[in-house]
């Protein structure tokens, strides 16, 4: 299936590993040209090198933090000099640990700024660059916890579902000039994030992370195992494609069985 993403243009945060990373990659090998962010800029500038010259297309690395102005700022900007962006995915976004009755302010807001404001700013600034070049796609990475959460961690499953919400809203805000929106809601994928947690979390019993994983999987999963990046990539590529032209506005859970809702 040609999906026509031959020649756009992708900007996509938290590129540099994970999920974003497998995005970057399955947008590549459509022939995207890409701006990839993300805080880190070696590890980003080396897969920006590698997928530039893996699938000939353009890389471009931005080393910002989404969760600032000043950084939001420096990724609208490199992709204007790219002539400017068709694709936004608003990725960059990391889990949380606390309960609410602890949690100080400081870290509601920063969770705000990162998995909310990033992608207000974002589509204030990429959207017009959009519509000058005939329409595009912003994608949302929020997560299941977004309508099914899991309780260690209120603070993301509530930014989560704020996104959720921002997403909705600003699809018909944006579908006039043809931009279509759409948030994604993935299950357990499997990320060196939830790798490092693993080994961390059985370092004292004997080290068996595996055993570990595969336990959550068991508990969370109809499946009963986790999905790799690239299976949640492909749904994040399809819907950036025009064979996608009638999705604006929906979520599209991507949880190998784990929502426990129709
Ligand atoms: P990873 O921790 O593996 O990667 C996160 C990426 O985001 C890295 O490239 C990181 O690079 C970047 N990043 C983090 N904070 C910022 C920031 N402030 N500014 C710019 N870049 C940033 O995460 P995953 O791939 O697992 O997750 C990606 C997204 O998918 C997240 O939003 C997450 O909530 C969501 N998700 C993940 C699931 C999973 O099971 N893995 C399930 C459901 C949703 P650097 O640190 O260098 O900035």
């Amino acid at each position: 299936m040609d999906l026509g993403l031959k020649g756009k243009i992708g900007v996509i945060t938290g590129a540099s590993v994970g999920i974003g990373l497998a995005i970057a990659e399955g947008l590549a090998a459509e022939g995207t040209n890409l701006v990839l962010a993300a805080r880190g800029g070696e590890r980003l500038e080396a897969e920006a090198a590698r997928i530039g010259e893996k699938y000939g297309v353009s890389a471009t690395a931005v080393a910002a933090d989404v969760a600032t102005v000043a950084g939001t700022e420096a990724i609208i900007a490199a992709a204007a000099e790219k002539g400017g962006a068709d694709i936004l995915i608003n990725n960059a976004g990391t889990g949380s640990n606390e309960t609410v009755m602890e949690a100080p302010d400081e870290k509601w807001q920063a969770y705000w700024d990162l998995h909310v404001m990033a992608a207000v700013r974002l589509a204030r600034g990429i959207a017009p660059q959009m519509k000058r070049r005939g329409g595009g796609v912003i994608l949302h990475n929020a997560s299941i916890c977004a309508i099914q959460p899991l309780w260690y961690e209120p603070i993301y499953n509530v930014s989560k579902s704020a996104l959720m919400m921002f997403s909705k809203t600003l699809s018909t805000e944006l579908i006039p000039d043809n931009i279509r929106v759409n948030c994604v809601n993935a299950g357990l994928i499997l990320t060196p994030d939830w790798i490092k947690t693993a080994k961390q979390l059985t370092a004292e019993n004997g080290g068996n992370w595996e055993g570990y994983l595969q336990s959550v999987a068991n508990e969370h999963a109809a499946s009963k195992r986790f999905g790799t990046p690239e299976e949640l990539a492909n749904v994040f590529v399809f819907l950036s494609s025009e064979r996608a032209s009638y999705c604006i506005g929906s979520t599209y859970f991507v949880d190998g069985g784990m929502l426990k809702t129709i």
